[in-house]
């Protein structure tokens, strides 16, 4: 039986509605860009990289506008399922704002247009990324554009993160849907994501896997508590090293609990060259490292919903792009597949080749 159950019901959530079955599993909004009079230049983020991900994907003729899911804005109720209301009244002073999304010019802007601009766009990010969540179970995958906000908690933001998306999406899954109570956080962006890790600490129903550079931000020595899974990378690791230390733990996390749902948190800030991540993966590296994830979920039948995290140079949103057409090209992802669940013979056909794939996983 599912060991916690609330005394009370769940309030009314805009984000779990029915989406059309024509629609792919990916779910995006232009809300989620941030521009705001150059605003976003002063950061050392693409803050416009979640829609360049949308244009190059409709340029390769694999998605259209009609056919993607609209995310919506998390409202209050909804981020208060994991949120302290002490926390969200603190987003309501600009210099908190400016301190956890780092772009301390956000200081001197009335809290109107900081709503307005700044947190507008990650709330309909966050919607995304719970909508998604619901997607993935219902089609087995389900990818939000953006999201992956892993250094939130319940109770504080830092490192650009200043809403718990990745657990708002478990929580409204454990609370809302059947059959779901157990989950897998992958973590693989650059970072330690000690939001998560500090708002499932000593929750025997999430398994986390984490793989960051251990000597850069955030270093959250409480929150390490809660990782099942720790892969600690030294500066510089480059993709031979990397995929067969992902390829190791995924599958050894997967194999030591499957899940109702992986959670898997996609940063690309592992690319060679980004002022953050400290580590040396190429391109063809991250499309490789996708595609090891969803075959290890797609072959065990789990359901995967995966975040876009951080990253955020120049070259990063052709690079996500070019993941989603490759699991698209190995079958990985699929609408058939997606709108006609995992009893599709194709499906079948997929893990066959799938496992065996696996066996021969190299890089050039
Ligand atoms: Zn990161």
């Amino acid at each position: 039986m599912l060991p916690f159950i609330s005394a009370m019901k769940p309030h009314r959530t805009e984000l779990y509605q029915d989406v059309p079955s024509t629609c792919w599993p990916i779910v995006y909004s232009p809300d989620y860009n941030i521009t705001f009079m150059g605003l976003e230049k002063l950061h050392p983020f693409d803050a416009g990289k979640w829609g360049k991900v949308i244009d190059f994907l409709k340029e390769e003729k694999l998605v259209v506008d009609d056919l993607i899911v609209q995310a919506r804005e998390a409202t209050e109720d909804d981020l208060l399922v994991v949120h302290t209301r002490r926390y969200l009244n603190k987003l309501k002073w600009s210099f908190v704002v400016a301190t956890i999304t780092e772009i301390p010019p956000v200081l001197f802007l009335p809290n109107f247009l900081v709503q307005r601009k700044v947190l507008k766009p990650l709330r309909t990010q966050t919607g995304g990324t719970i909508m998604a969540g619901k997607l993935a179970v219902d089609r087995g995958w389900a990818i939000n554009v953006g999201g992956g906000f892993h250094h939130c908690s319940s109770d504080k933001g830092g490192g650009f993160c200043a809403y718990a998306d990745i657990t708002l999406a478990i929580k409204f899954l454990f609370e809302r849907v059947q059959g779901v109570s157990k989950a897998t956080i992958i973590d693989l962006d650059a970072h330690q994501g000690n939001g998560h890790e500090r708002d499932f600490m000593d929750d025997s129903r999430v398994y986390i896997m984490d793989a960051y550079n251990r000597y850069i931000y955030p270093g959250d020595g409480f929150a390490k508590r809660a990782i099942k899974r720790k892969v600690e990378l030294e500066w510089g690791t480059e993709d031979t090293e990397y995929l067969q230390k992902v390829q190791t733990h995924v599958e050894g996390a997967l194999n030591e609990l499957k899940p109702d749902i992986i959670v898997y948190n996609a940063g690309t800030d592992i690319l060679d060259g980004d002022p953050l991540g400290g580590l040396a993966i190429s391109p063809q590296g991250i499309v490789k490292r996708d595609e090891v994830v969803f075959k290890a979920a797609r072959s065990r039948r789990i359901p995967i919903l995966m975040v876009t995290s951080g990253g955020y140079q120049k070259r990063t949103a052709r690079i996500i792009a070019d993941s989603i057409l490759n699991l698209h090209n190995l079958g990985l992802i699929d609408k058939e597949l997606a709108t006609s669940g995992v009893e599709n013979p194709k499906v079948e056909q997929m893990l066959r080749n799938s496992v065996a794939d696996l066996s021969k996983l190299s890089l050039q």
